[in-house]
C-alpha cells in the first residue's frame, strides 16, 4: 500500500491513480518499481507489452529499462497526461521517483508526461485536457505537418483487428473515436 495514492477504475480509460490524501508540491509520492532489464530484452518486452496495448518500459539509463510488468507496483497504473500534476525524477540512474510537480488534492488523478521521444500509432492520447497533444509523446514534440492525419490512419487500421479491439487501450480508443465522431455530427 501507498501512503498517497490508490489504484482506481477510471471512468474514460482502464485504471489510473488517484490521491488519497493532499499530496504537496515536490513530494516523492511512489518509485516506479520493476525488474532491472537489458536494453535489448526491454525491447522485446515492449513489442510484446504493445500487442496488448500496455506501456510497462521506463528508460531508466544508457543500459538498461524497468520492466514494471514483473514486479511492478502501484506506478505501472498512473497515466499519461498532456496536462500533469507530477513528473518522473532519475535518481543516479538506479531510481525513478514520481514527484509532485503541484500541490495535489485528494481524489484527483495523477499523471505525468511519459516524455516519449516520438509518437506511436499504437498508442494515441486519450487524457481528455485541453491542451492534449492526441498523442503520447513528449510535451516538447513538433508535429510535422500531416504527421498526425497520418498516425490516425495507421491507428485506425490497427482498430479494424478484432484481437486489438478487445484489449483496454484500443478498447478506449475506439470510444474516443466514436465520441469525438458524433460530437462532430451534431
Ligand atoms: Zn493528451
Amino acid at each position: 500500500m501507498n501512503d498517497w495514492l490508490i489504484v482506481k477504475q477510471t471512468e474514460k480509460k482502464d485504471r489510473g491513480c488517484f490521491a488519497i490524501r493532499d499530496i504537496p508540491k515536490e513530494t516523492q509520492i511512489i518509485e516506479y518499481k520493476g525488474k532491472i532489464v537489458s536494453k535489448s530484452l526491454a525491447e522485446k518486452m515492449e513489442s510484446k507489452h504493445k500487442a496488448k496495448g500496455e506501456l510497462w518500459i521506463f528508460t531508466l539509463n544508457k543500459n538498461q529499462d524497468i520492466d514494471a510488468s514483473r514486479g511492478g507496483n502501484e506506478a505501472r497504473f498512473i497515466n499519461h497526461s498532456c496536462s500533469t500534476n507530477c513528473e518522473p525524477v532519475n535518481y543516479d540512474d538506479e531510481e525513478i521517483w514520481i514527484e509532485a510537480t503541484q500541490d495535489i488534492k485528494k481524489g484527483e488523478e495523477i499523471t505525468y508526461n511519459y516524455g516519449f521521444d516520438g509518437p506511436d500509432e499504437y498508442f494515441p492520447c486519450l487524457c481528455g485536457s485541453k491542451n492534449c497533444c492526441g498523442w503520447i509523446v513528449d510535451e516538447d514534440y513538433k508535429f510535422k505537418p500531416g504527421e498526425k492525419e497520418e498516425l490516425q490512419k495507421e491507428h485506425d487500421k490497427l482498430l479494424e483487428d478484432p484481437f486489438l479491439q478487445k484489449k483496454t487501450h484500443f478498447k478506449h480508443s475506439k470510444e474516443h473515436i466514436e465520441i469525438v465522431q458524433d460530437k462532430n455530427k451534431l
